[in-house]
């Protein structure tokens, strides 16, 4: 018998530590001896506390909403009776729910111990990097991912094995990877669950992508605020040193010597731009610079640097153990694989889920997500967080993958989806989401630093029901410019959310200008 607590953040947040001590205490009261382990988020947030309990033939039954007053019941009922209780059990809905999903970078979130080298090995951890280093060429495995057509997950789309080839291509024997874990999109939690629920997949990825372009050591920046992504990893790469896998790697010590550390950044959005988050290792402050010089070229310490986001690294050895094809089997002509989403907002199944590229977006809300809380109507839903745009209910048919979301004026972003029902204001949200930007634009371009706050405020007296003629039109011009005229990422898609709800919701920011009454 055994029994499993869902601990990342969300079933933490939910009550599951409480829970957890509830059955160790249980169990001692009764002196029944069941191995207690703990997983990741499974990405059923919405239903956290999450406990299985698997018995000795290794039939799991899942209970969910668990609260400390269910424990004695439960372990009554299945340790000592052999029954199940049916009324806390995961309703066949929501098992339907994780069966639609193809998970590749999840495929161990909720399924095994993060804390555990052993399990991770178990499942065919680290078999990857043994593959790549007894028998591929550092070539083989680009090519491999080449083939996979795997683009990166962060929010650019750019093809991994390109950047991977550029570091490679690039002089020099000092060579660095590093994973940029600093996700801040309000509403987007896909990396920290990975690094909560599976660091190892993490540091798998990292060593094969140190292998492919020479490179030998490798820093994961992740932001302070995830404490717990940064326990979990730490002891992960602990154990995989202890193991042979770091370091003077176990399977040929004299060709691949890799180390890896994490540095936390201090939570500003502008350092999940690539050249501000080199800025911020090297200990400056944290503003992009122009480029060319890329980071390939002359990034960490001016050495050839490469940049990856922990979705797509934890992708990594999953293609190279199935081979690039089986990725590039799912998903549409340009968007291979499969991509991971948030689900937040007034959505049913609020958390995480993986769907292939090119799935509706109507099935990931209604079909995966339960669709839309108390039955409302779904309004729209805002992708690529905030600098991303919100795609109104015409477009529900819309395919999720990169090229079809752009065109939509929203963008794939890093997986945020913020959901909105016929209840949410649309200029408030863009409101919002505009005051997010503002404060965490770096300040070093006007129209950024300038742009935003003179947009911000038009919102905010259009939202008091201040607003006056021609300040749509001027909504819309400052955001052009301010686009046009900024230097990195964060700038240039600050006023999507505005210009998105302007294109789609016009008529509710007339509602707020001429109808006041
Ligand atoms: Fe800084 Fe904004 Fe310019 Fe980016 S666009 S460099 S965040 S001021």
């Amino acid at each position: 018998m055994k029994i499993i607590v869902g601990q990342g953040s969300c079933g933490i947040a939910a009550g599951a530590n409480k829970v957890y001590g509830a059955i160790e205490k249980e169990l001692e009261l009764r002196g029944l001896e069941v191995e207690l382990a703990l997983t990741g988020c499974i990405g059923m947030c919405y239903l956290e506390p999450i406990i299985d309990v698997v018995d000795d033939q290794g039939e799991k039954t899942t209970y969910v909403k668990v609260t400390p007053e269910m424990v004695e019941e439960i372990i009554e009922a299945s340790m000592i009776k052999g029954e199940k209780i049916e009324k806390y059990t995961i309703s066949d809905g929501d098992q339907k729910t994780l069966e639609k999903q193809q998970r590749i970078a999840l495929r161990n979130c909720g399924m095994m111990n993060p804390e555990s080298i052993d399990e991770y090995i178990a499942r065919g951890g680290y078999k990857a990097i043994e593959k790549c280093i007894k028998s591929t060429t550092p070539d083989e495995v680009i090519e491999e991912i080449k083939v996979s057509g795997l683009r990166g997950r962060g929010g650019a789309g750019f093809p991994t094995w390109f950047k991977w080839n550029a570091a490679r291509q690039s002089p020099g024997d000092t060579k660095y990877i590093i994973c940029n874990a600093d996700e801040g999109d309000p509403g987007a939690f896909m990396d920290r669950s990975i690094l909560e629920g599976d660091p190892h997949s993490l540091i798998e990825g990292m060593l094969i992508g140190g292998y492919a372009m020479g490179a030998k050591e490798g820093i994961i920046y992740v932001r302070a605020e995830y404490p717990l992504a940064i326990l979990r990893l730490k002891r992960a790469i602990e154990d995989a040193k202890e193991r042979g896998y770091l370091g003077k790697n176990l399977f040929n010590e004299n060709r691949f010597d890799f180390s890896l550390r994490i540095k936390a950044g201090a939570g500003a959005f502008v350092c999940g731009e690539e050249t501000a988050l080199i800025a911020s290792l090297e200990g400056e402050r944290g503003m992009p610079r122009l480029k060319p010089p890329f980071p390939a070229q002359k990034g960490y310490w001016q050495k050839p640097s490469n940049i990856n986001n922990v979705e797509t690294l934890a992708n990594i050895p999953w293609i190279i153990e199935n081979g690039g094809s089986a990725f590039a089997a799912m998903g549409t002509e340009t968007s291979k694989g499969t991509k991971v989403f948030a689900l937040t907002g007034k959505i049913k199944n609020g958390g995480l889920v993986e769907v292939p590229m090119g799935i509706p977006l109507k099935e990931v809300i209604y079909d995966i997500g339960g669709g839309i809380k108390e039955d409302k109507a779904f309004k729209a839903v805002q992708m690529g967080g905030p600098s991303g745009g919100c795609i109104p209910t015409s477009l529900l048919d819309t395919s999720v993958d990169y090229d079809s979301i752009t065109k939509t004026g929203a963008i794939m972003g890093s997986g945020g989806m913020v959901v909105m029902d016929e209840t949410t204001c649309m200029v408030d949200m863009a409101r919002f989401f505009l005051d997010f930007t503002r404060k965490e634009s770096c300040g070093k371009c006007i129209h950024c630093r300038i742009g935003t706050k003179r947009m911000l405020e038009i919102l905010t007296r259009i939202c008091a029901g201040e607003g006056q003629d021609g300040d749509i039109e001027l909504l819309e011009e400052l955001g052009v410019k301010i686009k046009e005229g900024s230097l990195c990422g964060l700038g240039q898609t600050a006023p999507n959310p505005v210009l998105s709800t302007i294109r789609y919701f016009r008529d509710e920011y007339e509602k707020h200008i001429y109808d006041k009454k």
